[in-house]
């Protein structure tokens, strides 16, 4: 099955082969794609198909027991979450994670930490003198940096309009879940990420919270990031993505652009088993 047709110098994400056991059971089982710069690729499949275990490999979280994953054309199998994200990786949880005591806007320059630490290695000075030096002079390229970063992450908080630009000085655990999962998803767009993984973004969202989401992940697109998704609602996923993989059984069983994988029989059987239906079924099945 053809998964990979992009020129390799447009590649910027590339999974080849990848396994993940635990004990008897196949969770990923030599799974091979590709992503391209700028493009939205998602995957799909149903509960227990691997779509969580795959994102966590991809992500640095878990290693693989077999496969290569390369970023940018570096080899980053087994890497750590933050050697990903200085290499612009940045993910969400499916249960999102903030930091319920700091701020909205505390959490959200949390986000730039990684691309500082990435940044500061190049200085002369080593990093925990750097730092001490900076806390006991705080000279005024520092207070310009991080008055910069403020103003970066209210502009990122901006974008997520009326649901956060009025709470950014709220502590996180007093915000709704659709609101905690926006505070996660500009703090991962801190990072300035190369490439975003998220992983079901609109769970626990409501139909006019699905769209709002949508629209966000649109204009991202535009401006050119790359995505990988992890989601369930079929039309959101038909709508944002260039190219959907199904998973099921820990394999790839169909890849393509959305209207053909909605179309293809083997993922409609899939979803439903062994019954007869139409395609308009597989997304009542898959619109949970
Ligand atoms: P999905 O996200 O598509 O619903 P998962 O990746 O969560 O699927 O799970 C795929 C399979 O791997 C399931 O059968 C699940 O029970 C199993 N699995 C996932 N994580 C573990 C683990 N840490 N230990 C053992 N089995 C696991
Ligand atoms: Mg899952």
């Amino acid at each position: 099955m053809p998964t990979n047709v992009t020129a390799d110098a447009e590649i910027l994400f590339d999974v080849r082969n990848v396994t993940r056991r635990f004990d008897g059971l196949t969770a990923v089982a030599g799974v091979s794609f590709s992503i391209a710069r700028g493009e939205c690729v998602s995957v799909i499949g149903p509960n227990g198909a691997g779509k969580s275990t795959l994102f966590n490999l991809l992500a640095g979280a878990d290693m693989p027991n077999e496969g290569v994953i390369r970023f940018d054309g570096e080899d980053v199998t087994g890497y750590a979450p933050e050697q990903l994200a200085a290499r612009g990786l940045a993910r969400t949880f499916q249960h999102g994670r903030v930091f319920g005591n700091l701020s909205v806007l505390d959490n959200v320059l949390m986000g730039a930490h990684a691309r500082l630490d990435a940044a500061r290695r190049g200085l002369p000075v080593a990093g925990a003198v750097a730092e001490l030096l900076r806390a006991l002079f705080q000279p005024p390229a520092v207070r310009r940096e991080e008055a910069a970063l403020r103003a970066e992450a209210r502009a990122v908080i901006a974008r997520f309009g009326e649901r956060l630009a009025p709470r950014v000085d709220q502590p996180a655990h007093s915000l709704s879940y659709a609101n905690r999962r926006r505070v996660e998803i500009a703090r991962a767009l801190m990072l300035g990420p190369r490439i975003l993984l998220l992983d079901e973004p609109t769970a626990g969202m409501n139909e006019s919270e699905t769209a709002e989401m949508l629209a966000l992940l649109l204009e991202l697109k535009r401006e050119g990031l790359t995505i990988l998704l992890i989601e369930h609602k079929l039309e959101l996923v038909m709508t944002l993505s260039d190219r959907v993989l199904v998973l099921d059984e820990g394999r790839v069983i169909a890849a393509g652009v959305p209207h053909d994988v909605r179309h293809d029989p083997a993922v409609i059987e899939a979803y439903l088993g062994h019954r007869q239906v139409g395609a308009n079924d597989l997304s009542r099945a898959v619109a949970i």
